[in-house]
């Protein structure tokens, strides 16, 4: 499931929540007036820890700027999707990523849960290998006061196009990696995701857009490495499909859409699916590829997966 608030704790596990594939860390600090501090912070996670335990939860670490502003660390810019957001504020800013990875680490400690820290917006090897580092300090400096933790997964959130050219090389870096599809499409399609005026050119079964993804999935498969996606379209029929097929070993989305998409992937066969992406893979445009997966979940009894015809 995708998280960030813990009154959605109960309704992601009651609708069959494996883990947590994205906590939205950001949204906690959102809610206060200063930034919290390590032990207001250790006992947010370790809430979600507890509640999920065993299943593994991925944390994301804080994602500001772009349209994710906190009132107490102003930021104005021109161009802010462009601009400082991501890991890009908090590595200028290691304090604040080291006070949230050792409330990360502090939170699991004692827990079977894995442990798993995901970068946002990284475009580049010099930012994962930056912010490793600060994640190898915090996991030393919490042994050093005692406290037995296990050291964490670090993967990368896979949402700038360059970072699609080097998905293998930073697959064989990272531990995992993760695609956040929102925002891969916003920036692959030049569309903000926010402005109605080309809301009708953001489209994730864009032909560019599958293609990108499904070249994410060769270059992580061929360094063996766990393989997620966390975006808008992971909560979709047609996306699960297209996404199973590519070989994506965790969905992520927003609890409403669990158990519908469990319902999908359970219905259709690996085999089939693999078939509908190979064909999806030779059309020229979203609206081929809507009709045509739509078409062959309705053949296979899944209709009530799809969507009214005014919404396809
Ligand atoms: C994404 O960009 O796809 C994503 C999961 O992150 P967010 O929607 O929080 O930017
Ligand atoms: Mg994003």
């Amino acid at each position: 499931v995708n998280i960030g608030l813990s009154g959605d704790i109960t309704r992601s596990l009651d609708r069959g929540a494996e883990g947590i594939g994205l906590f939205r860390t950001e949204v906690p600090f959102m809610t206060k007036d200063r930034f919290p501090t390590e032990v207001e912070q250790r006992a947010i996670y370790r809430e979600h820890m507890e509640a999920f335990e065993p299943r593994p939860v991925t944390m994301r670490s804080l994602d500001i700027g772009g349209d994710k502003a906190l009132s107490y660390f102003p930021i104005s810019e021109e161009n802010p999707f462009l601009g400082w957001r991501g890991i890009r504020v908090t590595l200028d800013h290691p304090e604040i990523f080291l006070v949230q990875v050792r409330a990360m680490l502090k939170a699991n400690a004692g827990l079977l849960g894995e442990l798993r820290i995901m970068l946002p917006m990284i475009s580049n090897l010099t930012e994962l290998h930056a912010a490793q580092q600060l994640v190898a300090q915090a996991f030393a400096e919490v042994i050093e006061e005692g406290v037995r933790v296990k050291r964490p997964q670090v993967g990368v959130l896979i949402e700038v196009p360059a970072a699609v050219y080097q998905a293998r090389l930073l697959a064989k870096s990272a531990d995992f990696i993760a695609v956040g599809s929102n925002d891969l499409t916003q920036y692959m399609l030049a569309v903000d995701r926010n402005n109605p005026r080309v809301a009708g050119l953001y489209e994730e079964a864009h032909p560019a857009v599958i293609s990108a993804l499904r070249e994410v999935a060769r270059a992580t498969h061929a360094e063996e490495k766990p393989l997620g996606i966390c975006g808008e379209l992971a909560g979709t029929p047609i996306g699960a499909v297209l996404l199973m097929a590519m070989g994506y070993h965790v969905l992520s989305m927003n609890a409403t859409h669990l158990p519908k998409v469990k319902w999908v992937i359970r219905n259709i066969k690996r085999r089939d699916a693999r078939r509908i992406l190979a064909k999806v893979l030779h059309m020229d445009t979203a609206e081929e590829v809507r009709q045509f997966v739509n078409q062959q979940l309705i053949d296979a009894g899944l209709e009530r997966a799809v969507p009214s015809r005014q919404a396809m």
